[in-house]
């Protein structure tokens, strides 16, 4: 990119983010919560690293974008719930998506719920939940690339309404169709899951039983699971 049209998209950037509030500072990216065309809205911000070179950076910024947002487009296309995307500015490599109002992060959800002492079993009903999105998530080939608890939020309910789960932060996610890879997904989730939250474990196994029974590929995927786990377990002994 020249220097003008890097000052230029630097001018454009700092008017988006005019009054905007930065809720998270990323190593690759910055999330703010702002507006567009009056909407309150997250706006997410790939910046530049100094260190990479620029031409190899700018690729991976626009590859990161696009990603992020083709696999929303297919989730939301699949009847899954992902946020709304609002603009792309691709001079710029702003995003700007959906707010999901009155929403925590499953993370949240899941250690307040603990830290009042609730049951697990109190939590098994957002372990199937989460299983039916994911296994109905890699029934379409998306792979999400980074599934941890706070990249789900979880919407409040409202009367009578259960609350909905909606995935966020695609921006490392691709399309496969392998079972190698989704079941690298869940490995992923499993690892950030009983590091987050301790003594889950049959919290996590009620939610892959739910993925089982969501998807209808699965059973390739649960035996990748257990070979990536093995591997894993295998590299730990060696050290
Ligand atoms: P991310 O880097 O995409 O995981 O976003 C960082 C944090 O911003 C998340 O943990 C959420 O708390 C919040 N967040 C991101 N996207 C949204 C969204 N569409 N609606 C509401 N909050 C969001």
């Amino acid at each position: 990119m020249a220097e003008e049209d890097s000052v230029k998209s630097t001018a454009a950037v700092s008017r988006y983010l005019l009054g905007a509030e930065l809720i998270k500072q990323g190593a690759e990216a910055r999330v703010y919560r702002g507006s567009f065309l009056g909407k309150g809205c997250i706006i997410k911000e790939r910046f530049r690293k100094r260190y990479r070179n620029p031409v190899l950076d700018e690729k991976l910024i626009r590859r990161r974008t696009a990603q992020e947002i083709r696999s929303i487009l297919r989730c939301r296309k699949a009847g899954l719930n992902a946020p709304v995307v609002y603009f792309v500015d691709q001079t710029t490599n702003c995003i700007f998506l959906e707010e999901i109002s009155n929403s925590v992060t499953v993370r949240e959800y899941i250690s307040s719920a603990q830290a009042s002492g609730q049951s697990a079993e109190s939590l098994y009903s957002l372990a199937d939940k989460i299983g039916k999105v994911l296994g109905k998530m890699h029934d379409e080939d998306v792979v999400h690339g980074d599934l941890t608890t706070s990249n789900m939020l979880l919407v409040k309910e409202q009367e009578g309404k259960d609350g909905k789960l909606v995935l966020i932060d695609f921006g490392l996610s691709y399309i496969s169709a392998l079972p190698e890879d989704k079941g690298v997904d869940m490995y992923v989730l499993e690892k950030a899951f009983l590091s987050t939250h301790p003594n889950t474990e049959t919290l996590f196994l009620r939610l892959l039983q739910s993925y089982s029974s969501s998807s209808k590929k699965s059973p390739a995927v649960i035996k990748k699971l257990d070979e990536v786990r093995l591997r894993g377990r295998k590299r730990s002994m060696v050290g």
